[in-house]
């Protein structure tokens, strides 16, 4: 074996430059103590008062990895973590680390912000990196509800009007039907009256209750039908996520029968973070030809667990499959530790194959590049 042959991965998967398929906004405000420990967690739950987030994989992964980033040691304290995050401000800190993860492009869902979150200009400036937006189809439902003036005949006619002026300017689409229904949903496309009844109850409660959340499966499915006529590529949240998602529910592979009937439309269907759904998904990539899965989310949340999660999307998955994904949403460190992660967990694993003989070198380089971006550039169409 050549000394070329010998060496660990580690060093070029480091250098791989990343695209971020499905990610979303740094935040750029002060966090207080608490509400910095609340982001390392999907839970929507204040943390008790007797536990400490910064004792899970995800709290060990920002102490050991992103400490340095900030100018202090591996393992800095939390509360030494704490102090330099808040010295520093939260600018800087967000400007280290997106430029530190080797991100070179964002696809940015912008459909659940907080306070604080950079615009997609923000994004650009304080990463110096290309960012374009994923649109949230649930996210201009409600907007559509929110500008008024419509009957419920009249939504479905609106909501393609204001959908065919957002697609020009986005790279994809986002579905969150796993989020407020579940995966479980009629796979058919719901008939117009159908629609225009649904859309008559969501306006009347949506008056009296001042909540716009849809909900309602009809018109999630006449989101989802919407979004494929228009091309783009159709991401699905499926698996983990916050617990307003039922998990139970979650399991792409409920979708079997609304992927059968996409899978004419040619539209590529992005499974995300799928865990712990991930190896079904990578059975739905293997048999269909348009569904593209990825393990973003849970490899932050697993931390120095990662790479048996990588090992297995990609088990059944082809390679020109699986895309990288952060799914940060917050401060910085999510991002940063999404793309570090995934660069030793890939490397780990992809280097253990090469060393047990199965791999080539050449090869395990080869399609950590591919996962790392060019799978994700060549899916959305990125010059
Ligand atoms: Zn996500």
């Amino acid at each position: 074996m050549t000394e070329t042959a010998d060496r660990a991965l580690d060093e070029d998967v480091a250098a791989l430059p990343l695209t971020d398929h499905h990610v979303h906004p740094a935040l750029a405000a002060g966090l207080a103590p608490h509400e910095f420990e609340g982001l390392l967690t999907e839970s929507d739950r204040p943390v008790p008062p007797w536990m400490t987030q910064f004792d899970s994989q995800l709290g060990m992964a920002v102490r050991r990895w992103c400490a340095p980033v900030l100018g202090l040691d591996p393992f800095a304290a939390p509360g030494d973590y704490l102090a330099r995050r808040a010295g520093l401000g939260p600018a800087e800190v967000t400007r280290r680390l997106l430029r530190a993860s080797g991100i070179g492009h964002y696809l940015i869902d912008t459909g659940y912000l907080a306070d604080g979150m950079l615009d997609l200009a923000g994004m650009q400036a304080a990463s110096g990196a290309a960012a374009d937006e994923i649109i949230r189809l649930e996210s201009v439902a409600e907007e559509v509800l929110l500008a008024g003036d419509g009957t419920a005949a009249g939504f479905a006619g609106r909501l393609a009007e204001a959908l065919a002026g957002r697609v020009p300017g986005a790279v994809g689409l986002k579905s969150i039907i796993g989020y407020r229904h579940g995966l479980d949903f009629d796979p058919e496309p719901p008939a117009a009256a159908e629609v225009a009844l649904a859309a008559g109850h969501w306006l009347r409660q949506a008056e009296l209750s001042g909540q716009v959340r849809v909900t309602d499966p009809v018109l999630l499915r006449h989101l989802l039908w919407s979004g494929l006529s228009h091309g783009l590529p159709l991401q699905l949240h499926t698996g983990f996520g916050d617990p307003d998602a039922d998990l139970r529910l979650g399991d792409p592979l409920l979708l079997r029968g609304f992927l059968e009937r996409a899978e004419p439309h040619g539209v590529p269907v992005m499974l995300l973070h799928c865990y712990p759904y991930h190896r079904g998904a990578g059975h739905l990539a293997s048999a269909y030809p348009h569904v593209f899965l990825d393990v973003g989310l849970a490899i932050n949340h697993t931390g120095a667990r990662a790479a048996a999660i990588v090992a297995e999307s990609l088990e059944l998955a082809p390679f020109g499959k699986v895309l990288f994904s952060s799914d940060a949403w917050g401060p910085a460190e999510l991002h940063y530790l999404g793309a570090l992660l995934w660069r030793r967990a890939t490397a780990a694993v992809l280097g253990r194959w090469v060393a047990d003989g199965d791999w080539s070198r050449a090869d395990a380089l080869r399609v950590a590049g591919m996962i790392a971006s060019t799978n994700a550039r060549r899916v959305y169409g990125l010059e």
